[in-house]
C-alpha cells in the first residue's frame, strides 16, 4: 500500500518510519511511503506557502496553489486515489475508518500547518477529512502518522501473526479481553488459572466475557453497535441489573 503524504516538514516523518513495524513493512515492500514537501512546489524566489488570512486575524493559512500543484503533480488531475486532509474538523477516525483506508492500494495525506487550510483545499482538492481526535495539533503530521500506522497493521502480511487484528479493540466493536505473558507469578500477583489450563475453549469463553465485562465497564457507548450474540445481550442485561441492585441497595 502507497501513501503520499504532503507536507512541510517531512523530517517529522524519517525516525518513526525507521522503526519497528513501519521499517519492516516498509523493506518487505508491503507499506510504501512517498513524503512530498509542499515548499518545492510553491512559485517565487521565497517559496512561500502561507498567508495572512482575509479579514483579518492572529495566524497564517496555507495558501492553495502550492498545495493544488503538490498534489495535481504527485498524482494527476483525474485520480481515484482518496485525498485526505487532516483537520480537527473532519470525521473523526477509529477502527472503522482505519478499515474503509486499508481497502485501497494508495492514498494521498495532507497536513495543515498554522491555522489551517485555504477552505478552497477542502472544497476543491481533498475527497475526505479526518480527524484523530477532538483536539488540536500544531499540524497534520502526528496525525498522519497515526492513520499511516492503524491502517497498515490492518493489511495482510504486516503483522505476524495474521489472526492479530481480528481480536484487537475496536476489531469487533469490543475492547479485547486482558493479556499476561511469564512469569506465572510477580511480585505476588498470579496468572488467571483458565490461561494456564491449556483448555482452548475454556480460554476462548473466558476471554470473550473479559472483553465484554470490560467494554461494558469501560466503554458502555460501544456496546450499542458491538456484534453480540443473544446470549451475551442477555447476560450484560443481567450484569447490568445486578449493577443496578447493588447500587440502590
Ligand atoms: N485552526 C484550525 C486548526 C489548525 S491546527 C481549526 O481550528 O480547525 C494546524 C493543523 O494541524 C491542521 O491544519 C491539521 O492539519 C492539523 N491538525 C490539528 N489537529 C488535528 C486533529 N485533531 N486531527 C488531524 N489533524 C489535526
Amino acid at each position: 500500500m502507497r501513501f503520499d503524504i504532503f507536507t512541510l516538514f517531512p523530517g517529522i516523518f524519517e525516525s518513526p518510519l525507521r522503526e519497528s513495524m513501519l521499517k519492516r513493512s516498509i523493506e518487505s515492500g508491503l507499506l510504501e511511503v512517498q513524503l512530498h514537501n509542499i515548499r518545492d512546489y510553491a512559485e517565487g524566489r521565497h517559496q512561500v506557502t502561507d498567508d495572512y488570512p482575509y479579514g483579518g486575524g492572529g495566524g497564517m493559512v496555507m495558501k492553495p496553489e502550492p498545495v493544488f500543484a503538490a498534489v495535481e503533480a504527485v498524482l494527476g488531475v483525474e485520480t481515484t486515489t482518496p485525498i485526505v486532509l487532516l483537520t480537527p474538523q473532519g470525521r473523526v477516525f477509529n477502527q472503522q475508518v482505519a478499515f474503509e483506508l486499508a481497502q485501497h492500494d494508495r492514498v494521498a495525506l495532507i497536513c495543515g500547518r498554522y491555522e489551517g487550510f485555504d477552505e478552497r483545499i477542502r472544497e476543491h482538492l481533498a475527497t475526505d477529512e479526518i480527524s484523530i481526535g477532538d483536539y488540536v495539533l500544531t499540524g497534520g503530521e502526528l496525525a498522519a502518522l497515526v492513520v499511516v500506522d492503524a491502517v497498515i497493521r490492518l493489511r495482510p502480511g504486516v503483522l505476524g501473526d495474521p489472526t492479530g487484528a481480528i481480536d484487537d479493540s475496536h476489531a469487533g466493536g469490543l475492547l479485547e479481553y486482558p493479556h499476561y505473558t511469564r512469569p506465572p507469578e510477580f511480585r505476588g500477583w498470579g496468572v488467571p488459572e483458565v490461561l494456564l489450563s491449556g483448555d482452548h475453549a475454556r480460554v476462548d469463553r473466558w476471554r470473550r466475557e473479559q472483553a465484554l465485562r470490560r467494554t461494558w465497564l469501560r466503554r458502555p457507548d460501544l456496546l450499542e453497535r458491538a456484534e453480540l450474540t443473544e446470549a451475551e445481550q442477555a447476560w450484560l442485561r443481567q450484569l447490568t441489573q445486578e449493577w443496578t441492585r447493588k447500587i440502590s441497595e
